[in-house]
């Protein structure tokens, strides 16, 4: 049995404390002081009666916590978090600030098996997913050294939909107002397009805004960038995509990173809003962010950004066709925290 109660959602915790014979309204004072106050060990959970706090302990309960490692201050603003496993495994977390919102990119797994060409990460060894308590707790640790994080966005380390029940566990339990209390309109899923779990999101009684990775709009240049899309390719993934909209009603955000002479012509631009046609949908152009590596790494770093003119013909085509689009321009590339970048510090370990 699972013993750390940071892993737990506050209807697991009622189920727990019910177990071990107390009253059920006491696993909310655990989750709100876990997730609301970050409490860091069971004897700091005063409202509960000194004896069921040493019950819990007895019983081998405790509340994980991520060791900060060292963290990389970037001069346009961005924060990068290299945290500590209790395995010594290693992951990044970025905190983004623009005006009043801070925005927190989480990783999911330890490494990535889905090996996007353009992206460090896929070029770790995958070691494992997270659980949900190691994904929460990149939001309580930035927290409690910053300010009030208004966004969560599951985009760091790893696909968030192959450690499914982990990253929506760690969602319900960042939406829950007992917790951190973050608006499900402030948390965001993003995928390479893994359609089962498009689907099986689509399914649950929360629904986070959802965002899929593309990149290109044919499939023959969208499997040479994301290997993914030989089992999942463009017509399925966008059929899914639909699926997904018709039983939530809700925008989907799609991402494309836009690489010089890649990518990035006028005709890819018509193409992809001519696929994108009839989807209640925004686009993010995000610029290119090639890793900064050492010299054994340069194989990493075959492509480069487009040029600003390029990134704005490519917005104007899409603008056209009517679909809202917004292009975003790299941040904390000097610390390897872009877009991509994630990992790329952690190729030599
Ligand atoms: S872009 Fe995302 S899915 Fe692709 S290799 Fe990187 S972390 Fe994995």
């Amino acid at each position: 049995m699972d013993k750390d109660l940071k892993n737990k959602t506050l209807g697991e915790l009622e189920q727990l404390v019910i177990d071990l014979g107390q009253k059920k309204y006491q696993a909310k004072y655990i989750f709100s002081f876990i997730h609301a106050l970050n409490a860091p060990d069971i004897s700091q959970i005063t409202p509960l009666a000194k004896d069921f706090r040493k019950q819990l302990t007895d019983n081998g309960f405790y509340i994980s916590k991520l060791n900060t490692v060292e963290t990389f201050n970037d001069p346009d603003g961005t924060v990068k978090y290299l945290f500590e496993l209790p395995d010594r495994c290693r992951i990044e977390t970025v905190l983004l600030s623009d005006d009043q919102r801070k925005t927190l990119c989480v990783s999911t797994q330890v490494g990535c098996v889905m090996n996007c060409v353009f992206c460090a990460t896929g070029k770790l060894k995958f070691r494992r997913n997270l659980t949900a308590a190691e994904i929460v707790d990149q939001v309580n640790t930035v927290q409690s050294k910053d300010s009030k994080i208004s966004n969560v966005v599951f985009m760091g380390m790893g696909e968030p939909m192959e450690n499914y029940d982990s990253v929506i566990k760690a969602v319900r339990i960042l939406n829950h107002p007992q917790g951190k209390n973050i608006g499900i309109r402030h948390l965001t899923v993003s995928t390479c397009g893994i359609i089962p779990g498009i689907l099986k999101l689509a399914q649950e009684d929360i629904h986070p805004r959802l965002a899929i990775s593309l990149n290109a709009p044919t499939n023959v240049l969208r499997s040479k960038l994301m290997p993914i899309n030989k089992k999942y390719p463009l017509e399925k993934l966008l059929k899914a995509v639909s699926t997904y909209q018709n039983t939530t009603e809700l925008r989907v955000t799609f991402e494309y990173i836009l690489i010089d002479g890649l990518n990035d012509t006028v005709l890819y631009a018509q193409m992809l809003a001519r696929l994108l046609r009839g989807h209640k949908c925004n686009i993010n152009l995000i610029e290119y962010n090639p890793p900064r590596v050492t010299s054994d790494q340069r194989r990493a770093t075959v492509f480069a950004a487009s040029d600003r003119t390029a990134m704005k013909r490519f917005a104007a085509v899409l603008e056209n066709a009517g679909i809202e689009t917004t292009i975003r321009l790299k941040k904390g590339q000097q610390i390897n925290a872009a877009c991509g970048q994630l990992g790329a510090d952690l190729l030599n370990i």
